[in-house]
C-alpha cells in the first residue's frame, strides 16, 4: 500500500517564515505597523511599533520603533530593561539623569527602574530596535512630584521642554 507523502510547505511559504525582505527604511514585507500604545493611555507623539521577532520559542522580543520628526516616546520606567540599537536617523534620549545624543548604530542600555524617553529631531525620524523580555511589567508614568524632581535638573528640564 502506498502512503501519501507528508505535506511540505512550498518554497514561498517556507521562505516567508524565515525571510522578510526590507521594503524601505523601517519597513519589512509582512510586518505590520502597529499603534505604539493605546491612544490617551500615556503621553507620546508620532511613534509606530513593529514586532520583528516575537515567536513563542524566544523569551525575548525584538521590536522596531519609529519616532517621526518632532515626536517622542513616553517618559516612563519599569522593572524590565531595554537593549536598544539606533537603526535609522538620530535624536536624543533621556536615560536616568543622562541626556544622550544618538547616531545611527549606537547602542543604548536602559537599566531597570530608570526614567527614559526617546526624541526624534525636528527634521527627521528616529528609528530604533528594542529588545525586551516577553514577560515584563507595565511601564510606570511619573507622578506630578516625580516630574517636578526631574525638571529641577535644568538639563532634564530643557530636554523635556524641547
Ligand atoms: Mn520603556
Amino acid at each position: 500500500m502506498s502512503t501519501k507523502p507528508p505535506a511540505v510547505a512550498t518554497d514561498a511559504q517556507a521562505s516567508a517564515a524565515i525571510h522578510r525582505p526590507a521594503t524601505g527604511a523601517g519597513n519589512w514585507l509582512g510586518v505590520e505597523a502597529l499603534h505604539y500604545k493605546q491612544e490617551g493611555s500615556a503621553p507620546f507623539r508620532d511613534v509606530s511599533r513593529r514586532v520583528l521577532f516575537g515567536d513563542a520559542q524566544f523569551s525575548s522580543q525584538l521590536r522596531y520603533f519609529e519616532v517621526q520628526a518632532g515626536g517622542y516616546t513616553t517618559l516612563e520606567r519599569h522593572r524590565h530593561a531595554h537593549a536598544v540599537l539606533i537603526l535609522r536617523g538620530g535624536g536624543k534620549a533621556l536615560v536616568g539623569d543622562a541626556i544622550l545624543t544618538l547616531a545611527e548604530h549606537d547602542l543604548v542600555s536602559v537599566p531597570p527602574l530608570t526614567w527614559h524617553q526617546f526624541r526624534a529631531p525636528h527634521d527627521g525620524p528616529l528609528g530604533f530596535l528594542c529588545m525586551v523580555n516577553v514577560k515584563r511589567d507595565r511601564p510606570q508614568l511619573p507622578t506630578a512630584a516625580e516630574l517636578e524632581t526631574l525638571r529641577s535638573n535644568p538639563r532634564l528640564a530643557a530636554f523635556l521642554r524641547d
